[in-house]
């Protein structure tokens, strides 16, 4: 689709969805050439007929060929008037034409053959093209109105947007489609109160001034993805964003709009500086529908607003859904952080040989009564209400000073990897944070290893980078996470300068169901090797996911089969038996 015909695009989709409300009338050519048809053979009937002195008995009758002239000609006038109700403009052009085409035919008949049976034909085709002209008018005015009716139901009349009918409609067309796009709500922040100080009218010349600049970014196509934004009703408006490649592309179309908004608004004399929060939600990863999808964008939305982080945009997640299970976490991560209640585990990896290579910290959180809280649970949430790096700062100290101790009393040569989410990374005094824990762990650089997720290069991949390239230099290892479940890209790949690949346990799963699934794997480790890193396999339970990734080249091995997360106790025996 073409991205900077975004204008055009959503005239059309506009129209479309207008046409998809109010049923059109687009009748079928073929009817319009059978009744011309129909009409030509009425008329040359009539031709026949009028002239004839031939006479038919009928019921004992003699009734005269000529009477059946009146019978044909009531049956043209039909025809035409069908033409014009159906066929509009064309209807009634063609209407017309044969009317007047008609005129000198029975003008010239009537002298050459002192014909004068035709003028009553004659009157009748003047009164028939007065019938269809009063006809044709009265049906545009109908049709004009019927127009009006139906940009009325599609259009907001304050600020000339789609409403939120026309908003759903396009939706609903767009998963008919099954194509990609998201949905975005905007909610204006504190608007209420320019309605309560400077009254309704500046309230609606804001909520217009605001639309037309938002208009004016999605006809000009400048975001780059394809936008078609509507008022919802009151201070909410939504914007759906098409044709982008990453979400990278939708939270730069969201700061453009958000930009425009910013800038000042002199209304009444006024200087006003708007904000809004945006919500999103994507089609089809998030929701399914149009109900859903606004729902959740509204729920990010709300999210934002109760946080009061000054974050303005929030991509949805399932978590939010339960605000009362987030709520609950959030107070038990806070407590745990005061009282010391956030420990780790550690999960060993091994060499394909089953030789020790190290351990992975996982991260485990105790609640007032001892009841032990998955990552999968409160690391989202930590992420959400800013409290990752605390969080993992606990984790990575606490490994760290577990570990240094560890190595320095075995000797052994193993490595701790340690997941670091991509806020924390990318927070100021993270390479500082490290040069400590380095310090006072006493662990050689080279045996602690990061673990990233492919979303680092997503989020924001130069300022990853050079972030990234920092640990390298420290020489710290760095592992890529959870590989082939985000948007693995090669070229994404090939930039991250990582020592290892983690294949998720997604796909040793499914590694054994079909030929093609083990390929898949075999292909990543080849990729993997390409580039130079290692690669280990996560989530291996079975004996015969481990024969095959033996046979495939895989360099690691970490699961259920081998070692499940072990508490310290339990890690350091395993260090000292497998000295
Ligand atoms: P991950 O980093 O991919 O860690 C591996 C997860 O898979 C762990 O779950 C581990 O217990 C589980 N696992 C390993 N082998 C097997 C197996 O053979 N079968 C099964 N069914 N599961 C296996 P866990 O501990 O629940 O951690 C889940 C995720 O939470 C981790 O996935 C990681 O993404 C995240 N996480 C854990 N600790 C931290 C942390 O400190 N920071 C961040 N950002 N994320 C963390
Ligand atoms: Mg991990
Ligand atoms: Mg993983």
């Amino acid at each position: 689709m073409e991205k900077n015909n975004s204008g055009a695009v959503n005239k059309n989709i506009l129209e479309k969805t207008i046409d998809s409300i109010s049923e059109k009338e687009n009748y079928s050519i073929v009817g319009y050439f059978i009744m011309l048809a129909l009409y030509i053979a009425a008329t040359i009937i009539i031709k026949l007929t009028s002239g004839s002195r031939a006479t038919i008995e009928i019921g004992g009758s003699t009734v005269a060929i000529s009477s059946f002239a009146g019978v044909f000609s009531a049956l043209a006038n039909i025809f035409i008037v069908l033409i014009v109700i159906y066929y509009r403009k064309l209807g009634y052009y063609t209407a017309i034409a044969a009317l007047i085409l008609q005129l000198p035919m029975i003008l010239i008949d009537i002298p050459h053959h002192k014909n004068f049976s035709a003028l009553p034909g004659l009157f009748t085709d003047l009164c028939t093209i007065i019938a269809v002209t009063t006809l044709h008018k009265k049906n545009e005015r109908l049709h004009n109105y019927q127009l009006r009716i139906r940009d009325q139901a599609v259009t907001d009349m304050l600020t000339g947007l789609p409403n939120r009918f026309a908003c759903s409609e396009l939706i609903d067309n767009l998963i008919k489609r099954d194509e990609r796009f998201a949905v975005v709500l905007i909610d204006l922040n504190n608007f209420k109160s320019i309605n309560d100080t400077l009254g309704f009218d500046a309230g609606n010349k804001v909520l217009s001034e605001i639309a037309s600049r938002w208009k004016n970014i999605a006809d000009s196509g400048l975001s780059g993805t394809v936008d078609f934004i509507n008022r919802l009703g009151g201070d909410e408006f939504s914007l759906v964003i098409r044709s982008y490649d990453s979400s990278d592309n939708i939270l730069n179309t969201i700061n453009k709009y958000e930009n425009v908004l910013g800038q000042r608004m002199t209304i009444d004399g006024c200087d006003l500086y708007i904000s809004a929060s945006f919500g999103y939600a994507e089609f089809p990863a998030d929701a399914k529908n149009f109900d859903r999808l606004l729902s959740y964008s509204d729920a990010a939305v709300s999210e934002m607003k109760r946080l009061g982080s000054g974050n303005h945009i929030l991509h949805f997640t399932p978590d939010l859904l339960k605000p009362e299970r987030t709520l609950e976490i959030e107070r038990t991560l806070r407590t745990a952080l005061d009282s010391d209640n956030i420990f780790f585990c550690l999960q060993p990896q091994f060499d394909i040989s089953h030789k020790l290579r190290g351990f992975e910290a996982l991260a485990r959180v105790k609640d007032e009564n001892s009841n032990i809280l998955r990552p999968d649970e409160f690391i989202p949430v930590a992420e959400r209400v800013g409290m990752i790096d605390k969080v993992e700062g606990e984790i990575l100290k606490k490994s760290a000073v577990f570990f240094g101790d560890l190595i320095k009393k075995t000797g052994a040569d193993i490595i701790l990897s340690v997941n670091v989410s991509v806020k924390h990374l990318m927070k100021n005094g993270f390479i500082d944070e490290l040069k400590d824990i380095l310090e006072i762990s006493g662990i050689p650089a080279d045996q602690l290893e990061l673990e990233i997720t492919e979303s680092v290069m997503i989020d924001s991949a130069e300022k990853s980078l050079h972030c990234i390239e920092e640990i390298k230099k420290m020489g710290i290892k760095i592992a890529i996470d959870d590989f082939g479940t985000g948007y693995s890209s090669l070229s994404y790949l090939n930039r991250l300068p990582a020592d290892l690949l983690k294949i998720d346990k997604s796909f040793i799963d499914k590694m054994n169901t079909s030929d093609s699934s083990k390929q898949y794997v075999a292909a990543i480790i080849s990729i993997g090797h390409i580039m130079g890193f290692e690669v280990i396999s996560e989530g291996v339970e079975e004996n015969d996911q481990l024969d095959s990734l033996h046979d495939i080249g895989c360099d690691f091995i970490q699961g259920f089969i081998w070692g499940h997360p072990l508490a310290v106790e339990d890690a350091e025996r395993l260090v000292l038996e497998s000295a």
